[in-house]
């Protein structure tokens, strides 16, 4: 059974299509990224997983279950961190961490001890009193302390500094190393790329790629840059091949995955002193992709 299984899902308001015929898979045991740009429906998909608003139409299983109408069983086995915390004001971060817990039930309190001291909460503050990424670590102290089948994050790292970044991303390693399943939305793609699984891209409410990372990667450019005292022939005329650049002896270009063989073979006459082969990075497919589409 996968954790969650969308199927053309659509999801309007007023006459305004947010979600338009949406299907998403997540494996159980996967950490998979959505990640597409504002406005693109991330958001909506995930409130609709979490039974806060209701879908117009399609089919959905969470955790095997219906999200809208098994929602009290299914929330005893799922955590949700949005992007944007709100907290009780006149509350400090600890008080609110223990209600949480206590609300959620399946708070593990060694785990929350250790998360407290990693992400280095001032647990005595009136929640008032706390920046957006102290208030974003109460959310995230709150869920990853819970032991619980499905983790839903919803740009849960904004407003957070590259130091507790990292202690996030170590989170959810460790979240999936038990098995436990986590979808992350993101803009972070850095992010995504350290910790996903599988990535689906959304644009406008339809769900433009989904796969591992090394399969979208093969939809992008691999980047070469080498070192010769030799000229390489015919480098601009071969097919798949993009922005060369040359310089001091030093030669940079792209290639798309599928011409890469041909242009190694290119290579082969070509006396080389120094060479790299940067992947492309998800960014790189991401503004790609999107590029491609506006293009069209
Ligand atoms: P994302 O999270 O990817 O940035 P959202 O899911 O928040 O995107 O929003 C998708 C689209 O749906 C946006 O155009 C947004 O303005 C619209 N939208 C979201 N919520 C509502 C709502 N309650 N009423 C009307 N439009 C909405
Ligand atoms: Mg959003």
């Amino acid at each position: 059974m996968n954790a969650i299984e969308i199927q053309n899902l659509t999801k309007a308001f007023g006459s305004f299509k947010a979600l338009k015929e949406v299907n998403l898979t997540v494996k159980k045991g996967e950490v998979h990224g959505f990640i597409g740009p504002n406005g693109a429906g991330k958001s909506t998909t995930i409130r609709i997983l979490l039974g806060l608003l209701q879908k117009s139409s399609g089919t959905i299983s969470l955790l095997g279950g219906d999200p809208w109408s098994d929602a009290i069983n299914l929330h005893a086995n799922l955590v949700y961190v949005p992007g944007d915390v709100s907290l009780w004001p006149d509350l400090t971060g600890g008080e609110i961490i223990d209600f949480l817990g206590r609300l959620h039930g399946k708070q593990d309190l060694r785990k929350r001890n250790e998360l407290i001291k990693k992400f280095q909460l001032d647990l005595q503050k009136k929640s008032s009193t706390y920046s957006k990424g102290n208030r974003q670590k109460v959310a995230l102290i709150a869920a990853l302390s819970c032991d619980v089948d499905l983790y839903l994050f919803d740009e849960p790292t904004s407003g957070l500094d590259p130091l507790m970044e990292s202690i996030f991303q170590e989170c959810v390693a460790e979240i999936k190393s038990k098995g436990k399943t986590v979808l992350l939305s993101s803009h972070i793609l850095s992010e995504v790329e350290a910790l996903c699984d599988r990535v689906s891209i959304i644009r406008e409410g339809k769900i433009v790629e989904t796969g591992t990372l090394q399969e979208l990667r093969h939809l992008t450019r691999t980047t070469i840059s080498l070192s010769t005292q030799d000229t390489i022939p015919n480098l601009a005329k071969l097919a798949g091949v993009y922005d060369i650049s040359y310089n001091n002896h030093q030669y940079r270009f792209s290639v798309e995955g599928s011409a890469i063989n041909h242009v190694i073979k290119e290579l082969s006459s070509v006396n080389i002193q120094s060479f790299t082969a940067e992947p492309p990075s998800l960014e790189d497919l991401f503004i790609r992709h999107y590029d491609v589409k506006v293009g069209k």
